[in-house]
């Protein structure tokens, strides 16, 4: 008889009572709790219909939202990151890249495509939350600057959508050069007299925040986003201050004149649009930088260099 070990009662057979709902056709909404039906919030570009909560979106979802059904092709997708730096036990960063490229389709954690918005040209880029956290390597700085690049050189808007835990920590300051890089191509665009619209989604942080992200010439958001530097947890622990309600969401930053909007999903397309033309508007074709030649030396106007906001 065990008297010190407890006799293990067999587990009872679970019924089928557990496995007559399909795995993923019920959705729990983080805003409200309440259970929706999957479909229906596929149907509502992934808003949640009780509460307005956005769920998060793929990159796919995002370049449908965004461009014109016309011709769009993807550029600069056969770059590739490597383990340029060894890191300490490479092997595992190297697995985890492969696993993630066999499992998402992709390279990286961007994509880049030309295409239209409400028939006007740009060129997008998309960031994937779903591939390392969004992280920011070598690879996704090289993709935006070359984003940025082709953008100057057909003389059309840029447009990037935002989703990233930051700087990708195995690729140390590789990664961190990416953000001086990104932002020194952007200004070219600002001297160029290019719009950039900078789209944050849930989440935006650390490196990606800290530069071109909050360098956009209109910066939007969708809301309820998580946009931030640092976490809240580590900010507490810095300052030994409790944060305020809504901390590091969209509207708070909007409130703060971090934001110029908070735009529902269902609107962003037709918000872009707006910005674009507006911008397009406010590009006199007459004494202004002639068409094709980018004004050497002029300080960019109305855009903030990323000097000034990074923390
Ligand atoms: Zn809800």
């Amino acid at each position: 008889m065990p008297w010190f070990k407890k006799a293990k009662k067999p587990k009872p057979v679970r019924g089928p009572l557990r496995s007559t709902v399909p795995e993923g056709l019920w959705v729990k909404c983080e805003g409200c709790k309440e259970v929706i039906y999957s479909k229906e919030l596929t149907k509502n570009l992934r808003i949640c219909p009780k509460c307005s909560h956005h769920f998060r979106i793929g990159p796919t979802e995002r370049i449908d939202l965004l461009l014109d059904d016309g011709p769009r092709s993807e550029l600069f997708s056969d770059i590739r990151p490597v383990d340029a730096l060894g890191f300490s036990d490479s092997r595992s960063y190297r697995d985890r890249l492969k696993s993630y490229q066999r499992r998402l389709g992709v390279k990286d954690a961007v994509s880049v495509l030309t295409g239209e918005i409400e028939g006007l040209p740009v060129v997008l880029a998309v960031m994937n939350y779903l591939f390392m956290g969004g992280s920011m390597g070598s690879v996704v700085g090289e993709k935006i600057t070359l984003a940025a690049e082709e953008a100057l050189e057909r003389r059309v808007p840029l447009v990037v959508v935002s989703a990233s835990g930051g700087a990708r920590m195995q690729e140390g300051v590789l990664s961190l050069m990416q953000m001086a890089k990104i932002s020194a191509a952007l200004a070219r665009l600002a001297d160029a007299r290019l719009p950039y619209v900078s789209i944050l989604t849930d989440p935006t942080t650390g490196g990606v925040t800290a530069s071109f992200a909050m360098l956009g010439d209109v910066n939007l958001a969708e809301p309820g986003a998580l946009i931030g530097f640092a976490g809240p947890r580590v900010i507490e622990q810095t300052i030994r201050q409790s944060l305020p309600d809504g901390f590091q969401r969209s509207e708070f930053l909007l409130e703060k004149g971090f934001l110029d909007l908070v735009v529902e999903r269902s609107e962003m397309k037709a918000t872009v649009a707006r910005c674009l033309r507006h911008l397009a508007a406010g590009r006199p074709a007459q004494g202004r930088p002639a068409e094709g030649r980018p004004a050497e030396g002029r300080p960019a106007e109305g855009r903030r260099t990323a000097g000034q906001r990074s923390a």
